[in-house]
């Protein structure tokens, strides 16, 4: 069996790198016992499909909440946040240009 080498990212100690259990999202964590910190060498938030983003961006604009969303897919809330206000970004929002000329007149 190989085992996995880690290599602390604070005090950079490759040594007493113990497996701390899990993330939420899944991914490995890991505890330095040299500085006693905590890290993920490896963490998920960016793995999900273009179609499963897609499926949520679908849900969210039929007026489910982010929460409800996430539950749904079985994804982190804050994923499906940070999708929305990325949406949000992309497509223009003529909110402040509106605003501007209300002002004028
Ligand atoms: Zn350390």
């Amino acid at each position: 069996m190989e085992k996995e080498k880690r290599k602390c990212p604070r005090c950079g100690a490759e040594v007493g790198q113990h497996s701390n259990g899990k993330t939420k999202a899944g991914s490995r964590r890991y505890r330095c016992t040299c500085c006693k910190r905590e890290y993920t060498p490896n963490p998920k938030k960016w793995q999900y499909t273009e179609s499963e983003r897609k499926k949520a961006m679908r849900l969210l604009l039929l007026g489910n909440s982010g929460r409800a969303v996430g539950k749904a897919l079985g994804m982190n809330k804050a994923n499906v946040y940070r999708w929305a206000k990325e949406a949000q970004k992309k497509s223009p929002v003529d909110v402040d240009k509106s605003g501007d000329e209300n002002r004028r007149f």
